[in-house]
């Protein structure tokens, strides 16, 4: 069994718009007490606040392009200096470029930390099926489908009784650009964490709370073998 008290734990969350990275994020944050970061959320206050760093990412974030790497680093640097990150933290939309891992990687250097990089795989079809279907809560971020929510069926959110909106960049023509820049920059970090031993792919057309099962028990059962080649080494 992992003892999550005692880790450092980083859980990356990779995959692309819509394959549930925000519920699973939100999901492992409310069971393990783990800080959630989603660069997207920070992004989308960044730019409602009108803040030097919302100002840049707002035409990118807009047509359904990246942010400029050193904007995202920055916001996610500060934010993992938070004592709410000092156990762990699970990373929602970042890394999302090769230089964004490096950087990433430079910064667990620097702390000891075990990552786990969960890949949510997702078919394209039923990513845009969801994705049009997605509402939002403005307040808490939570987000709804038609399909899965009473919530969204009402159309206001089940936990602050706030009426849910769409994403601006969950209209279809940004929906397109958003799943090609996934397949061009982002989906190359699939073979990065490959390739460091530490990528593990669950499949994200199933029900929430199976694929967070899946996560859950993906990175116990990776702990344990760790620790028992750990143990060997020791003797
Ligand atoms: P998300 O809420 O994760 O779908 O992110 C919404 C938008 O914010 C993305 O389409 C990007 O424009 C921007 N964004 C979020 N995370 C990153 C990142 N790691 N790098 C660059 N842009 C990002």
């Amino acid at each position: 069994m992992v003892n999550w008290a005692d880790l450092k734990i980083a859980i990356i969350l990779l995959g692309p718009p819509g394959a549930g990275k925000g519920t699973q994020a939100r999901l492992l944050s409310e069971k393990f007490g783990f800080a959630h970061i989603s660069t997207g959320d920070m992004l989308r206050t960044a730019v409602k606040n009108g803040t030097e760093q919302g100002v840049r990412a707002k035409t990118f974030i807009e047509a359904g392009m990246l942010a400029p790497d050193e904007v995202v680093d920055g916001i996610v640097r500060e934010r993992l200096q938070q004592e709410d990150c000092r156990r762990g933290f699970i990373l929602d939309g970042y890394p999302r470029t090769l230089p964004q891992a490096d950087t990433l990687q430079a910064l667990f250097a620097q702390d000891v930390i075990r990552s786990f990089t969960i890949g949510i795989s997702v078919k394209d079809d039923v990513l845009v099926a969801r994705l049009g279907g997605r509402w939002i809560c403005p307040s808490c971020n939570r987000t709804f489908s038609r399909q899965l929510s009473s919530g969204s069926l009402k159309g206001l959110c089940d936990k602050c009784g706030v009426a849910l909106t769409q994403r601006n960049d969950d209209a279809v023509e940004v929906i397109t650009e958003r799943l090609r820049v996934y397949r061009e920059q982002t989906a190359p970090l699939i073979k990065y964490y490959q390739e460091r031993g530490t990528y593990f792919q669950i499949d994200g057309d199933q029900s929430p709370a199976k694929i967070f099962y899946s996560i859950r028990d993906t990175i116990a059962k990776r702990d344990g073998a760790d620790r028992a080649t750990a143990k060997g080494a020791a003797r």
